[in-house]
């Protein structure tokens, strides 16, 4: 959009006069900030309005992405560099005398996510409307986000994320014209009606009252404004009289109250099923009823629509669907089925076993009684339909929804809609060969690939500003609309002022992180040093504990030799562990104990700090990725379906020290051998120690030495205070023989770590390597991810 400054400044001296009665010396950060965002809805407001016509006028066909978790962090930037004027407007504040740094952190991070998943939904959604396709997102707008982590003690305190504060949520509007019912619990039986067919009839049920908020989502300087539409549950006013204590109502606020801060796990609450039912069926009603609005034959819906299920929490779709088609709009089983199955479509996350979604038979019907019996029969008919196509009954067992006194989301998930996707190579390999190979064994065709990406844009542009203006330096600002255009970058790997200047920038970001480490731990740490960093959520699979038995190994080895010529480094860890995942909080606990252990010791010249940042969140990705040498992608090869972090490291010119795992193999891929240091067990060495059963932790332990002395070290009182949590990191490597494999891998990747400060050493090769991984990241772009889940999926139209 086109404005003037002084125009932007008198539109926000007016939003501020308006809103605050205020002048700006005495307005505060949050004052500055909601006047600011008033006049940011009234840039884009017309825009808006004018692509909700134009899809609606010209009978556009619409994706709707269901996702129980959307992380977008802050917006404020965001949605100024998408109009365009985010330039304008720091300009602007700089003439007027305003801090925008302060006014930015004065937004609270729109936590509606745990990690990778959360983001990457929140990544399509930017990307969507900047590719210029209508796809909308359907999510849950949680009171409280991910929970807010201190550390108290070196151990993990959670807190509540109160992210509407005292100025609520400035970018939504609250959309009362589509309120939806959604009804639980009861009971249903059949009636035959006049025309001699089966009519259910639910009684007693409870009855939920779903209120839309959208949330706009602005494409890059192009325009167009899509929507992610949360939804929050209210009380129905004719149901009051049921609800007259406080704790009667607080029950049903409940469902919209938190998000369940679980990473790659499953918690089986019956909470959790109806916050998951809650808004698949208020999304699905609304969608329903928009198509209809075009008097066209529902039977036809998926003509004008598709759901996409991201991850199993929003896989009871298909079912609900069908509820809706057949029971409150008439269709027959076979036309409803038939128009189900063609706009549904799946993205599996993860092969733990864990975070496959299973619901006791019991819990289902009690709280979802009619989309049971629905369940039921669509079980009943796969089975009939395989055994007639010849399908070997074993299989058929393995595959059906219900079984063993259990629903299985991923199987209606699958069977109930035309497409299911992996999220990186490796990960859709194993899909088909391994964790849903008799799914693919029956239906192949609806297997692909969809590769994981990043909004470049957050990651250069908003992230790390000086890297962008050396960017431009280059190779001119074309690359900022279409990212391919880094390729260019690459005819400059040779020329030492470019690297230089590159070398000047990656410096500067690492000061900007060293001064927030010391204003927030009293740490001081060195800009000479390699920042060596792992910031994702911590799980065993993602192996934080190898890097901190690394970090023990360097201790000792400095510890024994003072002058060992070594680059000095800062480790550097990012991480909140799930309230309920007892050895991850214990790894927590042992890295600060260490780092406590480590800062502290003058032995060690300086050469050696541990830090570890509280609160790992989007916003403080976006002050510590940029600022990386190393980027830590260590999880056990097979666990780690795609990750994203690895891709934004990569984009801000880190150096990725990875094993050949998810989407680390494919920036292999890209950069070449010679730009990434790989290291650790491939895919099939794991599955081959899964069937030889041979894997025997306790004898590596006993057999190498270096490794007996970094693991003794969590339990012979060097690291003080860590007792229990020292012993359950024992006992978890070796009496429970290493589930994730970290003795086997340990030698390799203390190779790889010495081969980086190998490779640091020389500037300039070090620079050649960061300068290709910048150049090459543009491959990860999710707005060429978003384009292939569109065309090839979605089939929908710019
Ligand atoms: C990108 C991102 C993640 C995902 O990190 P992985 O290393 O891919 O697991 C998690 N949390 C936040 C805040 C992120 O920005």
């Amino acid at each position: 959009m086109s404005v003037t400054k002084e125009q932007f400044i008198r539109d926000f001296k007016d939003a501020l006069h308006e809103e605050h009665l205020i002048k700006i010396p005495v307005a505060t950060p949050t004052e500055l900030f909601t006047s600011l965002a008033k006049v940011i809805r009234k840039y884009y407001t017309p825009k808006w309005l004018e692509r909700n016509k134009r899809l609606s006028d010209d009978q556009e066909k619409i994706a709707f992405y269901f996702s129980i978790e959307f992380l977008p962090g802050r917006m404020l930037e965001t949605n100024l560099l998408n109009l365009g004027i985010l330039d304008l407007v720091k300009d602007s504040f700089s003439d007027l005398g305003i801090d925008f740094e302060a006014v930015k952190n004065a937004e609270h991070d729109m936590a509606l996510g745990n990690g990778g998943l959360g983001r990457l939904a929140a990544a399509f959604m930017d990307s969507l409307a900047t590719t210029g396709y209508p796809g909308f997102g359907n999510g849950i707008r949680y009171q409280y986000g991910l929970f807010k982590q201190k550390i108290v003690n070196g151990h993990q305190v959670e807190l509540p994320d109160a992210w509407f504060g005292s100025v609520g949520n400035v970018w939504e509007v609250r959309k009362d014209h589509d309120i939806v019912d959604v009804k639980l619990y009861g009971n249903v039986h059949l009636e035959m009606n006049e025309h001699g067919k089966l009519i259910p009839i639910h009684e007693n049920s409870q009855t939920l009252r779903a209120v839309p908020y959208d949330v706009p989502q602005l494409g890059y300087q192009n325009g167009i404004v899509n929507n992610l539409r949360l939804w929050d549950v209210e009380i129905p006013e004719e149901d009051e009289l049921h609800y007259p204590t406080l704790e009667a109502r607080r029950k049903v606020q409940d469902i919209t109250a938190i998000l369940y801060p679980d990473d790659s796990s499953y918690e089986g609450k019956e909470l959790r099923l109806t916050q998951e039912y809650f808004m698949t069926s208020a999304g699905l009603q609304t969608i329903i009823k928009y198509y209809l609005k075009q008097g066209r034959p529902l039977a036809k819906i998926h003509e004008k629509v598709s759901v996409h299920i991201n991850d199993t929490h929003p896989a009871v779709a298909p079912a609900e669907f069908m509820r809706l088609l057949i029971d409150e709009y008439g269709l027959e089983w076979q036309e409803a089925w038939e128009t189900t199955v063609k706009t549904m479509s799946y993205t599996n996350h993860t092969i733990l076993s864990e975070a496959l979604e299973k619901w006791d038979e019991g819990l289902f019907k009690k709280v979802l009684p009619r989309v049971y019996q629905i369940i039921l029969e669509i079980d009943n008919r796969y089975v009939v339909k395989m055994a007639t196509d010849g399908v070997d009954p074993n299989i058929i067992e393995k595959t059906r929804i219900v079984k063993d006194g259990q629903i299985h989301m991923a199987h209606l998930a699958i069977i109930g809609g035309y497409s299911v996707n992996g999220v990186a190579k490796l990960h859709t390999k194993l899909l088909q060969e391994d964790t849903l190979s008799d799914f693919y064994a029956i239906y192949p065709e609806k297997f692909n690939n969809k590769t994981n990406g990043i909004v470049q844009r957050r990651w250069t542009q908003i992230a790390a500003p000086e890297l962008s203006e050396q960017i431009d330096k280059v190779i001119g600002c074309d690359w900022r609309k279409d990212i391919h255009q880094l390729e260019e970058l690459k005819h400059y790997v040779n020329d030492d002022t470019v690297l230089n200047d590159f070398y000047c920038v990656k410096q500067k970001a690492k000061e900007r992180l060293a001064t927030y480490i010391y204003e927030t731990t009293g740490i001081t740490v060195s800009t000479q040093a390699i920042f060596d960093v792992q910031v994702k959520r911590l799980h065993a699979y993602k192996r934080q504990l190898l890097n901190l038995m690394h970090i023990i190994k360097l201790y000792w080895d400095l510890k024994d030799n003072p002058d060992k010529d070594v680059v000095p480094r800062v480790f550097i860890f990012g991480a909140k562990a799930a309230p309920g995942y007892h050895f991850a909080k214990s790894v927590i606990k042992l890295i600060n104990e260490v780092a406590n252990l480590v800062n502290n010791d003058v032995d060690l010249k300086d050469k050696l700090k541990v830090v570890f940042l509280e609160n790992y969140n989007v916003s403080l990705a976006e002050l510590i990725i940029p600022a990386a040498d190393v980027s830590e992608q260590i999880s056990l090869a097979s666990k780690e379906a795609s990750g994203t972090s690895n891709m934004k490291f990569m984009m801000t010119g880190s150096v990725t020290l990875a094993t050949l795992d998810g989407a680390n193999i494919e920036i292999k891929d890209e950069v070449g051998d010679d730009n990434i240091v790989i290291f650790g067990m491939t895919k099939d060495d794991v599955y081959d120690h899964y069937r030889k059963h041979d894997y025997y932790s306790r004898g590596i332990y006993e057999n190498q030495p270096v490794i007996k002395r970094v693991v003794d070290t969590f339990v012979d009182g060097t690291i003080s205070d860590v007792v229990s949590e020292g012993m359950e990191i024992f006992e978890s490597l070796i009496t429970h023989n290493d589930e994730y494999f970290l003795l086997e891998d340990f030698m390799s990747y203390v190779e790889a770590q010495e081969k980086i400060d190998h490779l640091y050493r020389d500037k300039k090769v070090w620079s050649q390597m960061s300068l290709m991984n910048i150049t090459k990241s543009h491959k990860f772009t999710s707005d060429d991810t978003i384009s292939q889940y569109a065309e090839e999926l979605w089939q929908i139209k710019k």
